[in-house]
């Protein structure tokens, strides 16, 4: 592998990095600001218009102002078994990112582990309408890519693939986790890891997400104004995602797999009350068609009773068939709720084991959008940096 070291001949972290790429044996060329116009464009790239060094380059891609271990776990190379940190945030989707922001703004020492890519369930969607300061919209990974970038430029420390598989009692207190083979300690943790919507297994359906078929009114109901859209479920998110639907679309056709609606009975009594909503009961959707150019076309829809499919033709169509929350490793750990979210303090991320916070999706009753998630970061960093300043005094 290639390796080559950008630097500027006034950068600080410079000589670290050097010094751990020949301490650690790696060969690598270095290129200077000074005398490689293409230092200074990648840098600028990098940092977004301010130049931002050291920049390490590989065959495989780039990373910019690396800690140690970024750049161990960038070059493939052996991690410590032990690390010990103020603050471990587990998953780097807008509410640990943006807790990561905040602590690491306060030099707070602070690991991110992530098991996939930093972004969380951002990454999946080309278009958020909805995050303030974007009249046009801006790109969801986009928009991520940026929120590590500025939490890594803060010196928080983002570092994937990681999955947390474990979690215990630290000997001392704190807490411990395992990921990556190594184990990780802190005294402040923020689980923030999400959930999974409930996908709709129906053929046409994962094909056609964000070309009609969505998770989520709030985010996407006014790309389908005056239009005739399918809600499958038949729960409260089902019907309370459905009475915002309708301030937007001409039509409305919810269909519930089950006898009856399991909503709370004055929201499906206010659906049933708007001529615009047609409920289809014991209805199942067994295929989503049209073609990923032109959108949504239509669902085939079986009747369980009769056994009999009809096709209705709608235009878009919103899933609402549960959340499930990535919150298996904390079990036995933290109290959960019936489905598996984390409870907190009611107005808090508190939850019940002191030094543990939860935030974003993966808590009871979250609200399940990016800003809320990153309130809630904002939150957790607040109440990890008093825990850490009693620790102290
Ligand atoms: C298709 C789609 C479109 C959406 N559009 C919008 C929109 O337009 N506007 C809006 O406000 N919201 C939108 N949302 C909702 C929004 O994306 C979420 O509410 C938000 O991302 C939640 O943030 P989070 O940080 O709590 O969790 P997530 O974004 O889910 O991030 C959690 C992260 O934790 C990681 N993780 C999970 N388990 C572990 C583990 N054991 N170890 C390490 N890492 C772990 C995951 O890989 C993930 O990266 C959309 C969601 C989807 C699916």
């Amino acid at each position: 592998m290639s390796v080559t070291l950008h630097t500027d001949p006034d950068c600080p972290d410079c000589a670290r990095v050097r010094a751990w790429l020949v301490a650690n044996g790696v060969e690598h060329r270095e290129l200077s600001a000074a005398a490689s116009p293409e230092t200074v464009r990648l840098a600028a790239e990098a940092g977004y218009g301010q130049p931002a060094y050291p920049l390490v380059e590989t065959d495989a891609g780039r990373i910019v102002r690396p800690s140690d271990r970024e750049l161990a776990l960038f070059l493939g190379r052996e991690l410590p078994p032990v690390n010990e940190v103020d603050c471990l945030i587990i998953g780097g989707g807008p509410a640990g990112l943006t807790a990561a922001l905040y602590l690491a703004r306060e030099r707070v020492s602070t690991v991110v582990l992530e098991k996939a890519t930093p972004g969380g369930q951002v990454n999946t969607t080309s278009l958020v309408e909805n995050y303030p300061g974007f009249p046009q919209g801006v790109d969801g990974p986009d928009l991520m890519v940026k929120l590590t970038y500025q939490a890594r430029r803060f010196g928080a420390e983002v570092l994937f693939p990681m999955e947390v598989s474990a979690l215990r009692e630290a000997p001392g207190g704190g807490h411990e986790v395992s990921a990556g083979g190594r184990v990780w300690r802190a005294p402040a943790l923020i689980a923030a890891p999400g959930s999974d919507y409930r996908r709709l297994a129906a053929p046409g359906a994962a094909e056609l997400i964000g070309r009609g078929v969505g998770y989520c009114a709030t985010c996407d109901a006014p790309f389908f104004r005056n239009k005739t859209v399918a809600v499958v479920g038949g729960g409260n998110s089902a019907a309370e995602e459905s009475l915002f639907l309708l301030r937007f679309v001409k039509e409305l056709h919810l269909f519930q797999n089950l006898p009856e609606l399991t909503a709370q009975r004055h929201l499906a009594d206010k659906l049933a009350a708007d001529p615009r909503v047609h409920i289809n009961l014991n209805s199942e959707v067994t295929a989503v068609r049209g073609d990923p150019g032109s959108g949504v076309r239509s669902v085939a829809v079986r009747d369980r009773a009769s056994g009999q499919e009809r096709e209705v033709a709608v235009q878009g169509v919103f899933v609402f068939i549960g959340r499930t929350p990535n919150t298996g490793w904390l079990r036995g750990y933290v109290e959960l709720d019936k489905a598996g979210f984390v409870v907190t303090r009611p107005g808090s991320v508190e939850t019940s084991r002191p030094g543990f916070f939860a935030a974003g999706d993966c808590r009871s009753g979250a609200r399940a959008q990016i800003t809320t998630a990153a309130g809630d970061g904002t939150m957790a960093s607040f109440l990890v940096r008093e825990l850490l300043r009693e620790r102290e005094s």
